[in-house]
């Protein structure tokens, strides 16, 4: 059945529609309840529950909380540990280096700052946003935007019930349209339809390409004795060269949790670097490793961050809607904290939306909003650190993160040096043909402290209806044989952290194979592709990973 066949979907009107509950959605639904409480509000999220695709460190500044629930931390909120110690080391092969704290400029200080999941932290936000009123539905990916007059007018959420094939399956649904008077884009790291926007209203013609991380991340429960509560530590260098931007965090909470992982840049040359395999050799660190010996690993998963911050974001306002928190780009790559930013960034863009819902004003360009966030904390906490991942980028991990350091006290003195540094190509462009790259050799894994994807991804409870559209859209086969296989060796084999896709002999010629079901929502194939070639589309609503408190 063609679209002009369908039957024609129901529509329900709101003042305001909101696409993900995540930190930015969740603070912006409940900023517009507390400023308008009379105005409807719903939002669409795409996980089978809130928090089922929230995948963070999570270290949280607590300036986002306090400003919008400043009574949070006397209620029965979320499981929460204050950090008591931070350190930051260099790792080489055998050992590391300490630096010591007062060397760090002050702006990377954990002190006041909570270890949590952000997934309880969004758990007990919609708590509080439906109490307030507002409409929330899981289970519900918003697949469509709606326009009207070239601005937007809503979205539509996608149809149940489509078999591989195209046809309609028994209980076949059609979408529902939900249309606001402004919609709110709080999709995430690369959202799907952010993405659309983007380009539509051609929004980063100004601003510099978008950067990216592959953030991977397991939950630990650790022996008795390997638990210090409270403890905060980052590391860079080993296992990456000086070449590859990331690192590592390992935060202690609750009684017995350990929340490790650990950041790729996707600007990485090597087609051969898989980010899963380097996460896995990080654990084997002799610093490292001791955390982990007799625990037990619970839950696995993997999210892209942005990365390029205040150079990278977009305009954040259009007709008729606008993008928050990590959709935007709001994201402080040393700090590795969005989400104090992803509930500054929903609130302020309620106050400016309600605002003009008070003046009677509809689908149209709430360009106040976009000319409020750099003056605002936002815009403070991203512009002392913009010169960091550029610095980082151009010069390697050693010299980069001591001139960015340099940058860093600089700025907060007050004194910058090197204005605003840019970041060069987009990190799909950034890959070499394998032909100038070394293999690399990983190690197989030891089932205790290193483990497979396969069984990694068992832990991420992913699950997808399996007979409906494969939801990773490859453009052109035949590139992706000539191009992503025959010159960079097919890399999504190693950057996919859920095995997805894979290269298969059959018959004497290379298939591609895409194990749709496996796919965790990280959206890193979207973003590394050396071609562009993939696009990542929602799939039916509630599938994807169902994380418990990630
Ligand atoms: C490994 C890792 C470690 C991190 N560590 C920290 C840290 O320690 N401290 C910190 O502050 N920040 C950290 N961050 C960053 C932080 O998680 C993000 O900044 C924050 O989650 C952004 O919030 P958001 O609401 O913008 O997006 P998200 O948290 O990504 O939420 C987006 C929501 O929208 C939903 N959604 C997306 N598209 C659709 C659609 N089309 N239809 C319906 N629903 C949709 C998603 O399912 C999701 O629930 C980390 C990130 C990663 C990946
Ligand atoms: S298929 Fe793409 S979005 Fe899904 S897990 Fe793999 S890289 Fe991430």
């Amino acid at each position: 059945m063609n679209t002009a066949e369908l039957p024609p979907r129901e529509s329900m009107e709101f003042d305001v529609v909101i696409v993900g509950a995540g930190p930015a959605g969740l603070a912006a639904a409940i900023r517009l309840k507390q400023v308008a409480p009379e105005k409807s509000v719903v939002i669409v999220e795409k996980g089978s529950e809130v928090g089922a695709h929230i995948l963070s460190g999570a270290v949280v500044d607590p300036i986002g909380l306090d400003t919008l629930i400043p009574e949070w931390r006397t209620e029965e909120s979320f499981v929460r540990t204050a950090v008591t110690e931070d350190r930051f080391c260099v790792l080489g092969p055998s050992g590391g280096w300490r630096l010591p704290n007062l060397l760090m400029p002050p702006l990377l200080s954990n002190h006041g700052n909570f270890i949590v999941s952000l997934g309880d932290v969004c758990r007990y936000l919609a708590r509080k946003a439906e109490a307030l009123g507002v409409e929330i539905y899981p289970g519900f990916a918003a697949a469509e935007v709606l326009f009207e007059n070239r601005a937007v007018i809503g979205i539509a959420t996608g149809d149940m019930g489509v078999a591989k094939d195209g046809h309609h399956k028994e209980g076949f649904t059609r979408g529902m349209e939900l249309h606001g008077k402004y919609t709110v884009f709080a999709e995430g790291a690369r959202g799907s339809l952010t993405k659309g926007l983007i380009g539509g209203f051609d929004l980063a013609k100004d601003s510099q390409p978008q950067k990216f991380g592959l953030g991977l991340k397991e939950l630990w429960q650790v022996a008795p004795e390997k638990h210090h509560s409270g403890l905060v530590q980052h590391t860079l260098g080993w296992p990456l060269n000086n070449r590859t931007g990331g690192g590592s965090f390992l935060y202690h909470f609750a009684d017995d949790l350990v929340e490790v992982g650990f950041v790729v840049h996707l600007n990485y040359e090597n087609p051969y670097l898989s980010p899963f395999e380097e996460f896995q050799r990080f654990k084997t660190h002799p610093l490292v490793r001791d955390t982990f010996a007799g625990g037990k690993r619970i839950c696995y998963g993997a999210r892209a961050i942005s990365e390029g911050g205040w150079q990278s974001v977009p305009r954040v306002a259009f007709p008729g809607g606008v993008l928050v928190g990590c959709a935007a780009g709001f994201l402080n790559v040393p700090r590795i904290k969005g989400s104090h930013n992803a509930m500054l960034s929903g609130m302020l863009a309620a106050e400016h939306i309600a605002e003009a819902l008070a003046q009677g004003r509809s689908n149209d360009e709430l360009s106040s909003y976009d000319a409020a966030w750099r003056s605002s904390p936002i815009g403070r906490d991203l512009w002392r650190v913009r010169n960091a991942k550029p610095l980082w980028s151009k010069f390697g991990t050693l010299a980069g993160i001591a001139l960015g350091g340099l940058d860093m006290w600089a700025n907060t003195l007050g004194m910058p040096v090197f204005g605003t540094l840019k970041h060069g190509k987009s990190d799909f462009a950034t890959l070499k043909p394998a032909s100038q790259c070394r293999p690399i050799a990983y190690q197989k894994p030891d089932g205790k402290i290193t483990f497979d994807r396969l069984s990694s991804v068992y832990l991420s409870n992913t699950n997808h209806e399996e007979d409906q559209p494969v939801h990773l859209l490859v453009r052109d086969s035949a590139l992706q044989k000539s191009s992503e296989h025959d010159v960079y060796a097919g890399p999504s084999a190693r950057y996919c952290p859920a095995g997805v896709y894979e290269w298969v002999e059959d018959a004497g010629r290379q298939r591609f194979v895409i194990n749709a079901q496996n796919c965790v929502h990280c959206k890193t194939c979207d973003i590394k592709d050396p071609n562009q070639n993939i696009t990542w589309v929602p799939p039916e609503g509630g599938g994807g990973p169902n994380y418990p408190n990630m």
